[in-house]
């Protein structure tokens, strides 16, 4: 039986009704990802043995195997964040989320491989080399959560963990042509998570579906006692969402400054044809705008990497990590150890924290990014969802923009304005458009759904409400790798 297609609910169905079992499930996937691996670059680890339990009966999760990027710590298993600085390193706890999932009766298919320690957009920062991109691996996934993005594409795992702090989840999710979740700021815990920007970070998935997001957010999202920015509320989601067969009644924003020249006109016309169907589905559509839009990116580089210089300051070699020729030399287990785009930012970092500079910088940074906010607050009086492109372009090829941070940088102008004010965002694949490198290729793209704070319910609604618009024209390509 081929499961590859399916979402974790039908597996579940399947299960249920006898059809299969969870253990002939977690073989297909295991067999699946094991042969397509080399080819992709996808896994850090993988499990060595065929899932010997068949006993799972009752938890929703069933025995059902998800991906979970190498950033989330688990307890005795090899966590990398792929970094050479912990390439050996073996975490001796379990991350809140992971925990969950696994209480829930989930399986961890172990680690996908990611930009070093969630710093970049392309995948290729990993010190185990670039991941490949399913539908054309001349090409990158996105990232930072490239693996987690490919292994869902590729069919080799129903669904996967990642984290977002600037589109990480957003972006590849958009490139790979899945769904991509990212619940708002304080709603997934970051407990065990190696940090990367603190005020940023957010846990979330890659499905198949909007209602398997949804199925993973009521699991693993809520208050944790051991993440004080956990937000308290509760994460249930009314079932009659999933019902929903129209947006009447629903206001949707479009913020003309995300529909700015640079952006690729495939790109674009997919957009504006889904925001047409939003209309043509019943949704009142509203022009707004968010004037601060532009700084996001200036805003986002200057605090995340005051962040990412304090978070990387604990790998040192001595306490954990990697030991350059037996020393206690510091600055070379580190020099050794860290990649160039961690170096660049802790550098940077240092700079806008140091006395000096911090009001200048830092916080001056940190009140631009209040004005971002209070965009969104405006913007969120009017309308109940925001619809935007996720990434100005179509994936491009590998090592193409890896010398120019800047470039890449830019291509993170969509997803971090909502990063900065905590915000859920969806990305449903809406569409294909072409790279300007090669006319006869069809690429994904993806719509990207940001939602109030506390307002996940309204992205999945609206997101499963288009999902089921394109069923057909989004299930009628595949990748390469598939
Ligand atoms: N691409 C962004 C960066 O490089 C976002 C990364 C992320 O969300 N982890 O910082």
């Amino acid at each position: 039986m081929e499961f590859k297609n399916l979402s974790l609910l039908e597996l579940r169905d399947l299960i249920n009704s006898g059809k299969t079992t969870s253990k002939s499930i977690y073989d297909y996937f295991l067999e699946r990802s094991t042969k397509y691996n080399p080819e992709l670059n996808a896994y850090n680890t993988l499990p060595s043995e065929k899932n010997p339990d068949n006993g799972w009966n009752g938890n929703v999760g069933l025995g059902l195997p998800i991906g979970v990027k190498d950033l989330f710590c688990e307890k005795w298993i090899r966590t990398t964040a792929s970094s050479l600085m912990l390439e050996n390193f073996v975490s001796p706890y379990e991350s809140t989320v992971t925990d969950r999932m696994k209480k829930a009766g989930f399986i961890s298919f172990w680690k996908t491989n990611l930009d070093e320690f969630a710093m970049g957009g392309s995948g290729e920062n990993s010190a185990f080399g670039p991941t490949k991109n399913p539908w054309d691996p001349s090409r990158i996934p996105g990232g930072s959560s490239s693996g987690s993005a490919a292994v869902v594409a590729a069919g080799l795992v129903p669904a996967a963990l990642g984290t977002d702090t600037g589109g990480s989840i957003r972006q590849p999710a958009s490139m790979c042509g899945v769904v991509g979740f990212k619940p708002g700021y304080g709603r997934n815990s970051r407990s065990g998570v190696i940090a990367m920007a603190s005020s940023l970070d957010c846990p979330g998935y890659f499905t198949r579906t909007v209602r398997d997001a949804g199925l993973l957010y009521e699991i693993t999202a809520g208050a944790d006692p051991m993440d004080m920015t956990s937000l308290t509320k509760d994460t249930k989601i009314d079932e009659k969402i999933w019902e929903k067969k129209d947006l009447s009644g629903i206001k949707i924003g479009v913020p003309k400054e995300y529909f700015i020249d640079g952006i690729d006109l495939g790109v674009r016309h997919e957009i504006e044809a889904t925001i047409e169907t939003c209309r043509a589905l019943g949704a009142t559509i509203v022009d707004v705008s968010l004037p601060h839009t532009e700084y996001g990116i200036s805003v986002y580089y200057i605090i995340c990497p005051a962040e990412v210089s304090s978070n990387m300051g604990r790998y040192d070699g001595i306490r954990y990590g990697h030991v350059a020729d037996g020393s206690f030399n510091i600055a070379k287990n580190r020099e050794e150890g860290l990649g160039s785009e961690v170096q660049r930012r802790s550098l940077v970092g240092s700079y806008v924290l140091s006395s000096g500079f911090y009001d200048a910088y830092y916080k001056k940074a940190s009140a631009v990014r209040e004005l971002i906010r209070d965009d969104f607050t405006q913007a969120f009086r009017e309308v109940d969802v925001l619809l935007t492109p996720t990434a100005p372009t179509v994936a491009w090829k590998i090592w193409e923009k890896w010398s120019d941070p800047l470039a890449l940088y830019l291509e993170d102008i969509f997803t971090i304005p909502a990063s900065l004010a905590g915000l859920p965002g969806l990305v449903v694949p809406v569409g294909f458009a072409s790279p300007k490198d090669d006319a006869s290729l069809e690429l994904p793209v993806g719509i990207q759904i940001i939602g109030p704070v506390l307002g996940e319910e309204k992205c999945l609604l609206v997101g499963n409400v288009i999902e089921q618009a394109l069923k057909e024209k989004i299930g009628s390509k595949h990748p390469k790798i598939w």
